[in-house]
């Protein structure tokens, strides 16, 4: 029999439910394919940091994989549509008995899932689905109404006490299989799909490396989490959130390296503050599941589609570019830009002040965090947009609006994190960094840095009325 395991968002040998499965049978010939889309890629605005990330972990990938014997090809065609087209080539070509894949969970993709199912079955070729980038699958943790939970608190209570019932397990490397190692792999062309060099020390590619990193995050720095999290300039967040959107790690390792190493990471409640971290990522994608709509631009709470945001032009570019006035949330539109990554306190706070600031369409925002990150995920970005727009599943009411500047002052309080980010402030006084141009003024300095682009003040009444006015119409 030939078994072919068809990889997307799971770049790893390591606890691989799909490749477990596909190894399973020791006389089966397995097989490994990726298909590359472009087409889709550009519409879903993928990163090309996201793209280079991807493309160096599957020439890791496919060297774990000729070690055990399996073969990695990969494909490039335009669309979803296609890759159905390719997929069902490829399995005729090579006489695939059995098709094995992991669940992705976005609308575009789970068509393309049912399709290439389809199309498969009547080739007689039978495929296997596996929820596997998650701990526990959607639709398993439920209200008592056996519903999703639309708030996030009971959910990760619920999630808890299921994790207490039975851990979900991981699985090993699949065995060197009759033939391993291969001397010869299939060249992995690149893709016709811009891409960008990445900083390879932050987000080195490879499984080893998301090992390494997920270990030596357990060991100590998640016991000081609680404290330095939202810290910008402390590095005191795990950075594994690139290796989890594009599958190079699960997070059922990263649940027992905690344990391993906390024993009582359930009940601990310094690290348990990680672990909900990861289980807000569950909580997204199921949301996704029980809400498809989410992921076709549409808020969860209807009304706010009322909202009479104000045309994305200047004041986006300057957001995007990082010269809004405010340090805080230029210097994190600049980290963002330059590293691909960004802070979580500071993607509320920019996103807030897309939003609430300039009464921008957060839409607009998600697609450009989504054309940069290199942890861009659907789920997760859509969810911390629709967070800070007020439009989203428990999220932040329309009425609670960041200041951009008193968060500056409480979560870099020194100012170290914008000075890094904006050279252009070095020379300005601690006490002044989050305010530089009132300083300027006063002593008489120019500083080569833009005015505010909006004043708080009033900006924060205008988005209240829009949103106020929003809510009256529906
Ligand atoms: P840690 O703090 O170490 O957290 C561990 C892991 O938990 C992360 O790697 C991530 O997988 C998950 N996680 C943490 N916070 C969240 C959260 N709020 N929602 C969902 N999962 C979370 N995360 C992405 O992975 N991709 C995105 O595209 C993305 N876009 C975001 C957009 C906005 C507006 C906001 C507010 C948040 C977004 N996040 C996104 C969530 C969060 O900011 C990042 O996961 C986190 O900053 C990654 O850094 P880390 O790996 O060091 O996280």
């Amino acid at each position: 029999a030939t078994h072919l395991i068809w990889l997307r968002n799971d770049l790893r040998v390591h606890d691989n439910y799909a490749l477990h499965a596909a190894c399973r049978d020791a006389d089966a010939t397995v097989l490994a394919l990726f298909i590359a889309t472009p087409a889709q890629w550009k519409s879903h605005s993928m990163a090309p940091k996201q793209a280079a990330f991807i493309y160096q972990n599957l020439l890791d990938v496919q060297h774990s994989l000729a070690e055990k014997g399996i073969a990695l090809h990969t494909v490039q065609c335009d669309d979803f549509a296609a890759s159905v087209e390719a997929l069902s080539d490829f399995c005729q070509q090579h006489h695939v008995d059995r098709l094995f894949y992991n669940y992705q969970y976005e609308v575009n993709e789970r068509q393309r899932d049912a399709a290439a199912e389809r199309r498969l079955f009547d080739l007689d070729i039978i495929s296997q689905g596996f929820d596997d980038s998650l701990l526990l699958p959607p639709g398993s943790v439920l209200t008592g109404n056996r519903e999703m939970y639309k708030v996030f608190t009971p959910f990760s209570r619920a999630f808890v006490k299921r994790l207490h019932e039975g851990l979900p397990e991981c699985v090993p490397a699949p065995k060197p299989r009759q033939g391993a190692p291969l001397s010869k792999t299939p060249e992995i062309k690149p893709f016709d799909y811009p891409t960008e060099a990445f900083d390879s020390e932050l987000f080195a590619a490879g499984e080893k490396a998301a090992l390494h990193q997920l270990r030596h995050f357990c060991q100590q720095p998640v016991t000081e989490y609680p404290d330095t999290r939202n810290i910008p300039a402390v590095d005191g967040t795990s950075r594994l959130s690139v290796y989890l959107a594009t599958g190079v790690l699960s997070p059922r390792q990263c649940l027992h390296r905690l344990l391993a190493e906390h024993p009582r990471g359930l009940d601990d409640s310094n690290v348990f503050v990680w672990l909900n971290e990861l289980i807000w990522r569950e909580f997204y994608r199921h949301l996704l599941v029980a809400w498809p709509k989410l992921c076709r631009y549409k808020p969860f709470i209807a009304w706010t589609d009322n909202v009479k945001w104000q045309p994305a032009d200047k004041q986006l570019e300057a957001w995007q570019q990082g010269k809004t006035g405010y340090p805080i949330v230029d210097a994190a539109m600049r980290q963002m830009n330059q590293l691909g990554w960004m802070h979580n306190r500071l993607r509320m706070i920019v996103a807030s002040f897309l939003v609430k600031d300039l009464l921008i369409d957060w839409r607009e925002g998600e697609r450009y965090f989504m054309s940069q990150l290199i942890d861009g995920d659907l789920a997760a970005n859509n969810g911390g947009w629709q967070w800070a727009a007020s439009s989203g599943n428990d999220a932040a009411p329309y009425f609670r609006i960041f200041n951009p500047t008193t968060q500056g002052e409480r979560f870099d309080k020194e100012g170290e994190f914008i000075r890094k980010w904006l050279p252009e402030l070095k020379d300005v006084p601690v006490k002044h960094i989050h305010q530089p141009h009132i300083w300027a003024d006063n002593v008489g300095v120019a500083l080569d840095y833009p005015q505010p682009v909006v004043d708080h003040k009033e900006a924060r009444k205008r988005t209240l009325e829009a949103f106020e006015a929003a809510r009256k119409q529906s």
